[in-house]
């Protein structure tokens, strides 16, 4: 039997109705044998998460403030699933421990981490489950750094004996016994760590959405979704600003080449996205995956006659920009010309500065500005070996009327990058997406 690691998010876990989502899902496949949940996310977009009512008790415990209504929203939506699903469990004392914990002074860490717990004790009992404390097997430094050669061992250990268990989302806890969380999203991090150290065939990531889309569906209406999308690819779009998976989360999986299938649990026969370590045989449809990108950003060119044969010009060029501080996107370069795209938090006040460095320094024939600049990268991993994949591209800019100021791309071949102004972002995304998509 394979092993299936499966971490359901907040909204998943939501309330009554949810959680039997959740176990019908688990019971249809008895590979799915390692569960991840988060805390109780909202039920509806003016609710609110477990894991803030938390924080928030804590704050107001730490400025002496009482806490008790908050902490009544908490047990009241906990004690409510409990009954909802008819389980015997008995929450009453753990919830007053909680409360009197944080009454006492515990840390936001302990606190927050309640909100997974609660919900893993509920849902290994719902589940007929095994419940593990991560506390016992994920593991952090005193200084609070994660441990992953202990956690993974641990895990390892613990887990050879167990056949099906509940691990909760989100914490561990540091050599001193404290508790110890990832940053917010953390669970998708849990479930990651759990995936690699047990050697999963499959880390599913449980949502409510049916994975990741072609393009952002409030620029481009009813976008294709992704069906399958390499490691690197996803990379490009998460930093292009695609709102995909916490970056840690895909590092103990992508380390041990296991595949991560976002799904929805709410529509749990939608095939979701299948992010894999190499390119298989599907290819999102038309030839390239997916586009992303950012507003935001400005480019520097420099124009110097004969700047190929000058010894030490980008040298140069990047140590001013180096001695302020400041970091680049890209540097799509000619034989007498160069440009530096910059984001614009980036440059915060420090462009005329620059200006001044690099005309004193270079001595160019000219120095333009380009501001109110967007970024955008089409991304596919097919694209290298597939000709016309640019002249579509291009074609569709130009019938749009689409001014391109700046091209550039990524070395894999992976990607084209351009940039084009500010307001023309959502209209270029739009011709893009419709050059490769029907
Ligand atoms: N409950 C935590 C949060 O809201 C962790 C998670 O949901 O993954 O950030």
């Amino acid at each position: 039997m394979g092993i299936k690691v499966a971490k359901f998010g907040g909204s998943s876990l939501a309330d009554v109705e949810q959680f039997k989502k959740v176990r019908s899902i688990v019971m249809m496949d008895e590979e799915r044998r390692y569960i991840v949940p988060s805390a109780p996310g909202k039920r509806h977009s003016s609710d609110h998460k477990i894991t803030d009512l938390l924080y928030l008790c804590q704050e107001h415990a730490q400025k002496g403030i009482p806490f008790g209504e908050i902490f009544e929203l908490i047990s009241t939506r906990y004690l409510e699933i409990v009954e909802g699903l008819g389980l015997s469990l008995d929450l009453v004392p753990i919830l007053e421990d909680i409360r009197e914990k944080i009454l006492g002074g515990y840390s936001a860490e302990y606190t927050a981490s309640r909100g997974e717990y609660l919900n893993g004790l509920i849902l290994a009992e719902y589940l007929d489950y095994e419940f593990v404390d991560p506390a016992d097997i994920i593991f952090f430094t005193q200084s609070g750094t994660y441990d992953a050669q202990a956690t993974v061992q641990a895990v390892r250990e613990t887990l050879r004996k167990v056949e099906r268990a509940v691990i909760p989302g989100f914490y561990g806890s540091r050599p001193d016994g404290g508790i110890q969380t990832f940053s917010r999203g953390g669970s998708d991090i849990t479930g990651a760590i759990i995936a690699q150290a047990v050697k999963a065939d499959l880390y599913e990531n449980w949502t409510d959405v049916s994975g990741f889309m072609m393009a952002d569906p409030r620029i481009v209406k009813n976008p294709k979704p992704i069906k399958e999308i390499t490691y690197k690819e996803l990379r490009e779009l998460a930093y292009m600003g695609a709102n995909v998976l916490h970056e840690e989360a895909v590092f103990p999986v992508r380390q041990a080449n296991i595949p991560i299938n976002i799904r929805n649990t709410n529509d749990p026969e939608a095939p979701g996205t299948l992010i894999v370590p190499n390119g298989g045989n599907y290819r999102a449809t038309g030839m390239i995956t997916g586009i992303a990108g950012k507003k935001g950003f400005t480019v520097i060119s420099i124009e110097k006659a004969m700047m190929n044969s000058e010894l030490g010009f980008g040298r140069k060029l990047l140590s001013i920009i180096e001695s302020k501080g400041i970091s680049f996107e890209h540097m799509p370069s000619g034989i007498d010309h160069i440009s530096l795209v910059i984001a614009d938090n980036q440059l915060d006040g420090k462009l005329e500065d620059i200006i001044q460095d690099i005309e004193q320094q270079l001595k160019p024939d000219t120095v333009d500005i380009t501001s109110n600049m967007a970024l955008i990268a089409t991304v596919g991993h097919g694209m290298a070996n597939t000709p016309g994949i640019s002249g579509r591209l291009f074609g569709a800019l130009g019938k749009g009327n689409i001014n391109v100021r700046m091209i550039a791309q990524g070395s894999g071949e992976m990607n084209i990058i351009i940039g084009v102004e500010n307001e023309d972002f959502e209209r270029a995304i739009k011709a893009i997406y419709y050059a490769f998509v029907d």
